[in-house]
C-alpha cells in the first residue's frame, strides 16, 4: 500500500503551455512543441525519492472535444502523455502513471464560443478538474486508499488546487506566465493551511518532503 499519492498536471506544470491553450497534439509537428519548464526533471527525481509514494499525471484535455482540431483526438492526446512520460524516463526521472479527461462541460462551451464542440465528450463528467475523479481513479490505480493515504496535488490553475481540497488532500500551486492571476485566486480560497504557493517543481517537492516529515513527528 502506498501513503502518499502525489498528482501534478501536465499543461503550464511540466511542460510549457500557452494563455488559450496551446492544444498540444493538434498540429503534426507537435513533437517539437514539447517543451519542460525549469527544475521539472528535478523535482520528478525529488518526488520519486519520497518513500511509499506513487506519482501521477492527470490531465484535462479539453481540445479532445474541440472540433476545429481534427488531429487531436483522443488516441493522439494519449500519444502525446506517453510522449512526455517517455521523455522524463529519459532524463532519469519516472511517473508511475497518466489519467486523461477528454471531456468538457457545458460552461467549458459556453465560454469558448470561437470553437465548434464535438458532442460526444460535452458532458458534466467527475473527472474535470476541480471534479476529484482523476485522483480518485489514480488513488486506486496506484494501490492507495481513500482518506488513508496523503494526497498532494500540483498544477498551475485554482481548479488544480479544488480538486486537492475536493479529496481532502493538499493543493501546490506553481503560478505559470502564461496563466496570470491564478495565485489571487488561489489566496481566496478557504482552508489556506492545506494550499501552498511554490516558485517551481523542485520547491514543491521540497514543500511535501518536508510536510510529511512534519505529519510524521
Ligand atoms: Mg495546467
Ligand atoms: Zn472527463
Amino acid at each position: 500500500m502506498i501513503r502518499t499519492l502525489i498528482c501534478v498536471d501536465r499543461d503550464g506544470t511540466l511542460i510549457n503551455d500557452t494563455k488559450d491553450h496551446l492544444y498540444l497534439g493538434k498540429e503534426n509537428d507537435w513533437k517539437t512543441r514539447v517543451r519542460f519548464l525549469p527544475h521539472v526533471i528535478e523535482g520528478i527525481k525529488a518526488i520519486n525519492n519520497i518513500p511509499d509514494s506513487s506519482l501521477y499525471m492527470l490531465t484535462n484535455q479539453s481540445g479532445v472535444a474541440i472540433s476545429d482540431f481534427p488531429l487531436l483526438t483522443e488516441g493522439r492526446a494519449h500519444e502525446v502523455c506517453k510522449y512526455v512520460i517517455k521523455k522524463i524516463e529519459e532524463m532519469g526521472g519516472r511517473i508511475d502513471g497518466y489519467i486523461l479527461c477528454p471531456h468538457v462541460n457545458r460552461a467549458y462551451v459556453e465560454r469558448h464560443k470561437q470553437y465548434q464542440f464535438d458532442e460526444r465528450f460535452v458532458c458534466d463528467c467527475n473527472c474535470i478538474k476541480p471534479a476529484p475523479g482523476m485522483v480518485l481513479d489514480a488513488l486506486k490505480s496506484a494501490g492507495g486508499i481513500p482518506g488513508k493515504t496523503a494526497v498532494f496535488i500540483i498544477g498551475d490553475r485554482v481548479s488544480d488546487i479544488k480538486a486537492a481540497l475536493n479529496m481532502g488532500g493538499t493543493g501546490i500551486l506553481i503560478p505559470f506566465a502564461n496563466q496570470p492571476g491564478e495565485d489571487e485566486k488561489t489566496r481566496e480560497l478557504p482552508q489556506q493551511t492545506r494550499i501552498h504557493i511554490a516558485q517551481d517543481l523542485l520547491n514543491a517537492a521540497e514543500f511535501i518532503e518536508r510536510a510529511l516529515r512534519l505529519a510524521k513527528q
